[in-house]
């Protein structure tokens, strides 16, 4: 599907007068209505929930306009819990899917009630020792082998560290069962980024049915399954969004086929997405600041990979529109730096595009997950200023950029000694 700016270069501009470029500019429309769109596919499910995974874009303006829309968060650690209890997330509200978790995480997480769910049955002794354990847990499964749709190899769970064997899941279920846990909930991630809409109901399948089987074996009662994030964003033009009509459809069929029979009509359904959630609704907007004319045609931009580290790590693909040329002709081949000393900081490499001019203003799309919450601070570089497009076409500063005061505030001393 082409892919459209939901801004012009004009509204660029006037922003840019007011917060200069590199930032991160949010679309509060686009999620507001992608979040209704969510709610409406699974609106069959009573009790249905999104805990949005706040790792994706941790800001707190950001989480209110999604708490609006219903959402809980799902958290991983410290700093994610006490955002989202300041927020007022509590409870019900917050899902803790951590891993490798360290004590105090455990302990704050059952002291403002977020769901635990457990990565490991090592964690159950480790839980109880650190915290207790609450009347209500999950637990995560991770099946093993590769996870394939219709032959086609999606991801490699063996691989992954996350989540219990299948024997593990019965002999955890029995062991917290048996320390007294009375409600059990089911959580499985086995692949990222899918741009499919069988994705969700596929696990469902598994999982629905492995939820029968250990009711049987263990007698708990799984009150909710948790089918986590995974749910991705067709980054190239050439692919097609997901359905999330015909996805919340498949699962339902899922649900009627395998819990229902087995008498598991009242399980709840819970989500965990990030990416679904945000990515297309973020564009990082960045200028043309250098060009450059040697093996290779260069254009130089004030953003780097601080401010988006997927193209670096993953070779991810962005697309790239330039704003005011989105109908000119892509006669022209760059790669877009940004300018850290690494040559990975690209955020295209030998893409067709229209000529690009100094000061050109480019958007980056599909930037409003994972995009600028994994920016890191190489080469002393910082990050920058996060904005809102509201509803109404005006914007609001939501996170202000860096300063080289806050790069240096944890080094101890450091301003006390003459420069
Ligand atoms: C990262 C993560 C998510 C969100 O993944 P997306 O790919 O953004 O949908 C959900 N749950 C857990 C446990 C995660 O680690």
């Amino acid at each position: 599907m082409k892919k459209v700016p939901f801004i012009t270069k004009e509204q660029a501009q006037n922003i840019i007068k007011e917060v200069p470029t590199p930032f991160h500019l949010y679309d509060e429309k686009g999620i507001r209505e992608n979040a209704r769109k969510l709610r409406e596919a699974f609106s069959w499910n009573k009790g249905f929930q999104e805990y949005f995974a706040v790792k994706a874009t941790p800001n707190p303006t950001i989480l209110r306009i999604l708490k609006e829309e219903g959402c809980g968060v799902d958290c991983a650690s410290m700093t994610e819990l006490m955002m989202a209890e300041k927020l007022g997330f509590a409870g019900e509200d917050i899902m803790f899917s951590s891993n490798d978790t360290p004590a105090e995480e455990f302990v704050y997480a059952r002291e403002i009630e977020a769901t635990i769910n457990l990565d490991d049955i090592t964690h159950i002794d480790f839980l109880k020792e650190a915290a207790g354990l609450p009347k209500k847990i999950s637990c995560r499964f991770n099946p093993g082998g590769k996870f394939a749709i219709a032959n086609t190899i999606m991801d490699n769970p063996g691989d992954a560290k996350y989540g219990m064997t299948r024997p593990q899941m019965t002999e955890a279920f029995k062991k917290l069962k048996a320390l007294g846990v009375e409600e059990f909930g089911m959580h499985s991630f086995l692949a990222s980024n899918t741009v499919t809409n069988d994705y969700y109901p596929t696990l469902a399948g598994i999982l629905f049915k492995t939820a029968v089987e250990l009711k049987e074996e263990t007698g708990v009662k799984i009150s909710f399954i948790n089918l986590s994030g995974g749910i991705g964003v067709p980054y190239t033009e050439d692919k097609e969004p997901n359905d999330i009509l015909a996805i919340g459809e498949g699962v339902r069929k899922a649900y009627e086929e395998i819990l229902v029979p087995a008498g598991m009509g009242d399980v709840k359904i819970f989500t965990e997405l990030g990416r679904f959630m945000l990515a297309p609704y973020g564009h990082v907007v960045t200028t043309a600041i250098h060009e450059k004319h040697t093996h290779k045609e260069y254009i130089g931009v004030d953003a780097c990979a601080v401010n988006l580290m997927r193209p670096a790590i993953y070779g991810a693909y962005h697309h790239i529109t330039v704003l005011g040329k989105e109908d000119a002709a892509k006669d022209h081949v760059y790669d877009v730096t940004g300018s850290l000393c690494e040559n990975c900081d690209k955020f295209a490499v030998d893409r067709n595009l229209p000529e690009i001019e100094m000061g050109d203003i480019l958007v980056i799309h599909d930037t409003g997950a994972h995009g600028f919450s994994m920016g890191y601070n190489y080469n002393g570089k910082l990050k920058s200023a996060e904005v809102l497009l509201r509803e109404d076409g005006s914007i609001r500063l939501i996170r202000r950029k860096e300063t080289p005061e806050d790069y240096f505030r944890t080094l101890e001393g450091f301003w006390d000694v003459d420069m």
